[in-house]
């Protein structure tokens, strides 16, 4: 019988809904409510090992995942996701906001019917209201809106639990432990309404991993990561302090952009970019984005060897000087306090590679909106005072990004 990753199929997670049930007295971590009779995911069945899927422990929530998860936030495609799942990816990342609550429909109609224990599923929610330039909770940010919107994700996805509950997309220490939200994630854990919790970040890394150690509620972080990275010293450092407190490291954004210029001609070797990533041992599983099934085959390649070859090495220029450009905002926050008008610049270069990177125009589109910049926020400026360290010409990309605002928004829908 053929034990590839590429057949294991339906097969795969019958059995592993088999084996993650007898596995369930003995995880000390299910949801309060959840009954003896009921399930959840705690590791890939025999199938997984029998295809060579590698896999790593998620911090010390008890959980064993294979390293290659499914980002799903630029794809409601049914199809795909079933088959990433059939794969053995059987982490699943997800968020409130990504296609405007339709990738969170799209999942529920997949998972719907396969057994509890055979996935694992992530979500994640924004506190809001926000600073715009810090991206910290205003004063009047309460819990209540955020687990509003935490419960209308359940009932997207027809699920009585998720597995992890992400605060998403925090920069600071301050918004890590803001006090109403921290109540509010405890609060969904204590009512079985996800196993765990965890906080996400594209920018300022080390600093948010560091306040979620401090912050002791957290289980994960979602943190982006990438060859790209011009922080990798610091935020490595503080991936293995996480790694020692058992707080579970999950990484995104590690095609860094997908290409390496603004024009799209040259592409960034995202095999490899996966593998580089994964080839820190701290890192339990990462997150690409997937939108085709050619993709998908290339990420199931990496789920039973992430050791780069020496082409790979070339491809992504590894020991050379680090090149400017691209798409990908680093979130190094050295822009941080050059804009005079106070844009968020790091937010805004973010939804140009959406648009411009990922070709996801309603992901940039609802990002440019929900951060109050007009339609021209540059106007007013002869020159751009901001310098970023990519080199990004940041007053021509925020134009391009604001100036999607004067479409329809249902155009994006
Ligand atoms: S041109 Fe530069 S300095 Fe002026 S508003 Fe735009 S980002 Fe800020
Ligand atoms: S815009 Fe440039 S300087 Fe600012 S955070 Fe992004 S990469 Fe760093």
């Amino acid at each position: 019988m053929n034990r590839s990753p590429h057949n294991i199929g339906r097969r795969f997670f019958l059995k592993n809904g088999l084996i993650g049930a007898a596995g369930l007295a003995a995880s000390s971590a299910l949801p309060a409510s959840l009954t003896a009779g009921q399930q959840a995911f705690k590791a890939p069945g025999p199938l997984a090992k029998e295809a060579g899927l590698i896999t790593r422990q998620l911090g010390k929530t008890g959980v064993t995942l294979p390293i290659v998860s499914m980002g799903v936030m630029n794809s409601n495609n049914e199809n795909l996701i079933k088959a990433a799942l059939d794969a053995g990816m059987v982490h699943l990342d997800t968020a409130h906001g990504y296609q405007r609550g339709t990738n969170e429909v799209a999942i529920g109609s997949v998972l719907k019917g396969r057994p509890r224990d055979s996935y694992f599923l992530a979500t994640k929610v924004q506190g809001e209201p926000r600073d715009r330039q810090t991206g910290n909770f205003s004063p009047e940010t309460t819990g209540e809106n955020w687990l509003e919107r935490f419960n209308l994700s359940l009932q997207r996805l027809g699920l009585e639990y998720v597995d992890i509950i992400y605060l998403h997309n925090v920069m600071t220490r301050e918004a890590v432990l803001f006090e109403p939200l921290m109540k509010a994630l405890e609060s969904v854990k204590k009512a079985g309404k996800a196993r765990f919790i965890g906080v996400t970040s594209h920018s300022n890394e080390h600093d948010v991993i560091r306040a979620a150690l401090e912050g002791k509620i957290y289980d994960v972080v979602l943190t982006g990561y990438n060859f790209r990275k011009t922080n990798l010293a610091e935020l490595d450092a503080a991936i293995a302090e996480a790694a020692r407190a058992g707080v579970g490291i999950v990484a995104m954004k590690t095609m860094a952009g997908g290409f390496w210029d603004r024009a799209r001609t040259e592409p960034i070797n995202v095999k490899a970019a996966l593998k580089w990533a994964l080839s820190n041992p701290n890192i339990t599983t990462a997150i690409p984005g997937m939108t085709s099934f050619d993709q998908l085959e290339l990420n199931k390649q990496v789920m039973t060897d992430f050791k780069l070859t020496d082409q790979e090495r070339t491809d992504l220029k590894l020991g050379q000087p680090q090149a400017g450009g691209g798409l990908y905002c680093q979130g190094c926050n050295e822009c941080a306090g050059q804009c005079p008008k106070n844009l968020p610049v790091p937010s805004l270069m973010r939804g140009y590679m959406y648009a411009y990177g990922y070709r996801n125009l309603g992901e940039a589109y609802d990002l440019v909106s929900s951060l109050g910049v007009s339609e021209n926020p540059c106007g007013d400026c002869s020159s751009c005072a901001v310098r970023c360290a990519m080199g990004f010409d940041v007053r021509e990309r925020a134009s391009a990004l604001a100036r999607l605002q004067s479409a329809p928004s249902e155009f994006f829908g």
